[in-house]
Formats: C-alpha cells, structure tokens, sequence
C-alpha cells in the first residue's frame, strides 16, 4: 500500500507493507485523514512526538482485521478514534494525569495519510469509537483536535470569567470559539489572517471579530492556539486583572519567553498550558462532534487523493485554509 512518510522536510509516498493486527490491535481502511497544524509543524520543522516516518493522526474509517482478544470491534465496523491512550500503569497515570502518560510515544497512532492504520491495543481499548452514523467520516477526525481543545477548557475552569478573548485564525481557535460560544462566554477573536477572520465571523457567529489594527481592550480570559513566541508574549497586554491565560500553541524545543512580571503578580494574572488530551476529553470532544459537526465543517477546507498530499500541506503552509481532508 502507499503511506506518506515526513524525510527531511518533505513528503514522500512510499510503498509500504500491508500492517497486520498484533493482540489487542486492529487496521484500519481510512476513509478520511485530516491535515493539521501539528503535521505542518513536524514537516517544516520537526516535532519531538512525530519525528521522521510515517505521519497523519487524525483518522475515520472502517475496521479491515482485528487482532486476537479483540472483542469490542468487528471487520466492517465504522470507527473514529484519538491518536494515542493512556497507559495507565505509569506515575502520571496514576495520579489521574492522563495526557502526560509517561508511554505516551508507545501507544501512539501514527499514519492515517495511508490505505490502512494499524491502532495500538491501548488506543484500542480506550480511544477508540464506533463512529456515530451522524457525522460524516470526512468531518469525523476532527476528534483528535476538538478534544485537545476541550481538554484546555478543563484546565482553565471559567467559573467567575465571562469576557474571552481567542488569539489566532485555525482550527483550534474555531473549536474553542464553539466551546466558549456554547458554555455561555461573550467571546472575541483577534487574528492577521483576514480570510479566514471572515470565514470563522460567518460560521461561528463570535461577539467580536478584531485584526490587529483595531484597538484590543483586555479580558477575563485569553488562549493563544497559533504557536508563535512573539503572540505567547503579546496575550499579557490584553489580559485583565485576575485574568487566565491558556497557551495553548506549543513552541519548538529551547523557546524562552519573557512576561511583565509585576502586572503577573500584583494583578494576580495566571499563565496556564495545557497539552494533548484525556481520556475524558476525547469522550466529551465526541458528544460536541455529534451535535456541532455541521458547525465545524467549514474547517475542512477542501479534498485531495493522497497522491496530491503535498498540495494540501503547501496550502496549510501559505495560511490558505484550515485543514484538508486527505482520501487514500
Ligand atoms: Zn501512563
């Protein structure tokens, strides 16, 4: 079968054996992979979870074998899933921090832009779906990212905040501009994209739509999701007193920041991270996908045949479009 390979800072399609199932495991025939920014990031330059190889975690397809032992999947069966699972036995999994799973990099799916997946036993037993008949399998691998989103949302508990402010124009600013919409936050967007400012205005209905020539006011809450250090430093400036921020874009290895350290403190400002998913996230990102899907679908900005990978990733890489959904 062909799979696209991440060598260098290219992408390759390569011819590849068909992956059989191990114990616990199961294949399967994608229908769909989408494109994201975490992708992007490894190709242009590099991501210490993907590496090089095979790359694309954010997948929806039909079950083609199961491994021995496995016994809630069937060939045949329509699934949609998380790109990786808990352990369970390490540290951080046993005091309820699921997303920094010590083997996380063990159970990791890695290869949806292929004809056929193989899905760790771990990812198999807990982030694993039988996709809802509702949603479509070219909007069903949003998953993967909206739980990442609903994750940040746990960590930043908004009881006691109502202004929101979501810095950056992608995918991840969009689902948590539903996220915030839907819990009852009055919620601006700040972005330098302004296509997509427009496309999101007209889709998701934000209180305000701002570019950086207007004048910013300052918020209860403000999440950075665009990855760049120069925008993790400017969120302070339109951060109220007693305000969260979540940074929520990851910056290559060796980034340092610097933050006004006297507005931090006497205003009581907290600087918040959050990272992956959990379990629990992963099954509430799958409610929201089933109720707001048709919300979402203007982030798959168009469709290309494997074959012509490279174009959806050179468009991601010019800021044209939000994610592109890939058909082996
Ligand atoms: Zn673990």
């Amino acid at each position: 079968m062909k799979a696209a390979y991440i060598e260098g800072n290219r992408i390759v399609l390569r011819e590849v054996p068909e992956p059989t199932p191990g114990p616990g495991e199961v294949v399967v025939e994608v229908r769909y992979a989408l494109t994201d920014g975490t992708d992007l990031k490894a190709l242009l330059r590099g991501h210490h979870l993907i590496g090089e190889g095979p790359f694309g975690h954010e997948y929806a397809g039909v079950i083609w074998a199961v491994g021995e032992g496995v016994e809630d999947f069937r060939e045949g069966d329509e699934v949609v899933g998380a790109n990786t699972a808990p352990c369970f036995g390490c540290r951080m999994c046993r005091i309820g921090r699921y997303n920094l799973c010590e083997n996380l990099s063990r159970n990791m799916v890695l290869g949806a832009y292929a004809q056929h997946l193989k899905i760790p036993a771990a990812v198999v037993r807990t982030n694993l779906y039988h996709k809802p008949p509702e949603i479509p399998f070219k909007y069903a691998p949003m998953l993967e990212p909206l739980a990442c989103a609903v994750h940040g949302l746990e960590v930043l508990d908004l009881n006691g905040y109502e202004r929101v402010l979501v810095v950056g124009t992608g995918s991840i600013a969009s689902f948590f501009i539903l996220l915030f919409k839907m819990t009852g936050h009055r919620v601006a967007v700040l972005g330098r994209n302004p296509e997509k400012l427009k496309v999101i205005a007209e889709n998701l209905n934000p209180d305000e739509v701002l570019d950086y020539s207007a004048s910013i006011g300052r918020y209860d809450v403000v999440v950075e999701s665009t990855g760049r250090r120069e925008v993790w430093e400017s969120v302070l400036n339109y951060t109220d007193r007693g305000g969260k921020i979540l940074l929520f874009g990851g910056l290559p290895e060796g980034t340092h920041v610097a933050f006004d350290a006297h507005r931090l403190h006497y205003e009581e400002i907290h600087l918040l991270t959050s990272f992956h998913h959990t379990p629990l996230s992963v099954r509430r990102a799958l409610h929201i996908l089933r109720e707001h899907w048709e919300k979402l679908a203007f982030l798959v900005s168009g469709e290309f045949p494997l074959e012509r990978i490279g174009e959806a990733f050179e468009l991601m890489r010019r800021g044209k479009g939000f994610k592109y959904a890939i058909k082996p």
